[in-house]
């Protein structure tokens, strides 16, 4: 079953407004193996929304389309899609009590835009709105579904979470979906892609998504098959036959996020973590903390952004920073090592690095990092280049970091 997916707004088109409802809407379908083929943005335009529902219904047999629905006088997508299925618009009896015990328990008098609320072509399913005024409509025919829906995004996913998807789940037989994502992180998309070889090979009739971020790329597997069991059966192979090639760049699955990884790892491990940060600026403590029960092994986490902090705080001796800089293999080493015995914690984590857009020499540029990592097995210092960009350096910094420690506890080489 193919879908095609309409958003409407001129705000939506100039960028004002980021297009949430389209990735909504193509996860919430693809989770039940509905595959949206196309999904278009059109403005506030009765010409162009019309010609957009022709092309749309002509080729799939499920079109979703949002925005557009309530009372103000860009709103007009009611009145095309009346005049699109050749429909009227009729005051709905069970919409207009909703509105109006809405409108008096807020203590709002009734108005023009109220009564348009209440209007939905004749014929039509009414989708219920649980938490707002403007409700959606869906019109079938043969087996085809028209789905509109309010675009107000807290809406629209109620809406569809509640009646759209429980209304096609049903209707798709002989086919089910399975996805799976590995996160992985310290490898470009197109080394990992170097290192997992012929993809027909490795895939045997599933798919594969490389989807990079400054904190790495995921991989997403997805299967189609007959029932669902199978579909999760050869997921589960792929996976298998992914991880036998690039297993050690992968640290997590799904929604997990390094932070989660690493905190489970140190929690099972009884260890506990200390953190000097110099270039991230709390980012790593920010991120270990956003975990629950963080407190279980983080001990504390300390930024060092000057010279005299490194020493004041971490005991970095002002020798080696006179001697070496601040942004070193050794300042490194030295804040690691520091921050591991001034907490009494069993890791030391630093990092030092030259965040931009100023401040690098051809000797030293913008995005040089160096990670600091002290336990009991010692201490290492890794240098990095993250490029340009405050933020993405300081993200791909923490990442790195972290990345460091985990590998360093399973022995990942
Ligand atoms: P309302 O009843 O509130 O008028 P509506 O169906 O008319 O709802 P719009 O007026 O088009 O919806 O949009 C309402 C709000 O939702 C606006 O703030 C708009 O920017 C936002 N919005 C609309 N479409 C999207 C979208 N595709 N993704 C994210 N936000 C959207
Ligand atoms: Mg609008």
């Amino acid at each position: 079953m193919t879908a095609h997916v309409i958003t409407i707004g001129d705000e939506l088109l100039i960028g004002q407004v980021l297009n949430t409802n389209q990735a909504f809407i193509g996860e919430r379908l693809s989770a039940i193996g509905v595959r949206t083929v196309a999904m278009t943005t059109v403005g506030d335009d009765i010409e162009a929304i019309q010609s957009e529902f022709r092309r749309a219904w002509e080729s799939c047999p499920v079109v979703i389309v949002t925005g557009g629905l309530g009372p103000t006088h860009d709103d007009i997508t009611k009145h095309a899609v009346c005049q699109f299925f050749g429909m009227e618009l009729v005051s709905n009896p069970d919409i207009r009590r909703r509105v109006e015990e809405l409108l008096s328990r807020r203590n709002l008098p009734w108005t023009p835009a109220a009564e348009d609320q209440t209007m939905v072509p004749r014929g039509a399913e009414v989708i219920a709105n649980p938490i707002g005024t403007a409700p959606g409509v869906r019109i079938s025919r043969d087996a085809r579904h028209f789905i509109v829906l309010p675009g107000v995004p807290y809406e629209m996913e109620e809406m569809l979470t509640r009646s759209v998807i429980p209304f096609l789940a049903p209707l798709i037989r002989g086919q089910a979906i399975s996805h799976r994502t590995l996160r992985t992180t310290g490898i470009p998309e197109s080394f990992l892609a170097q290192q997992l070889g012929d993809l027909d090979t490795l895939l045997q009739g599933s798919s594969l998504a490389f989807l990079p971020s400054p904190a790495g790329v995921r991989l997403r597997i997805t299967v189609l098959a007959a029932t669902a069991e199978e579909a999760e059966r050869r997921v589960a192979e792929a996976e298998l036959r992914i991880r036998a090639k690039v297993g050690k760049y992968v640290y997590g699955t799904g929604e997990e996020e390094l932070e989660d990884v690493l905190g489970r790892i140190l929690r099972e491990r009884k260890m506990t973590i200390a953190v000097a940060e110099s270039c991230t600026g709390g980012l790593i403590t920010h991120r270990i903390t956003n975990v629950g029960g963080s407190s279980d092994y983080l001990e504390r986490g300390v930024v060092a952004y000057s010279n005299v902090s490194k020493t004041e705080l971490l005991g970095v001796p002002p020798e080696i920073i006179a001697t070496h800089g601040a942004v070193s293999k050794e300042t490194a080493l030295a804040m690691a090592e520091g921050i591991r015995k001034i907490a009494r914690a069993d890791i030391g984590l630093s990092t030092t690095g030259i965040a931009g857009p100023t401040g690098g020499s051809l000797e030293k540029p913008v995005g040089l990092v160096w990670i600091g990592c002290a336990d009991p097995s010692g201490s290492i210092a890794v240098k990095f280049h993250f490029g340009e960009g405050r933020t993405r350096v300081k993200e791909r910094a923490s990442q790195a970091a972290m990345e460091l420690v985990r590998r360093r506890i399973m022995k990942i080489v």
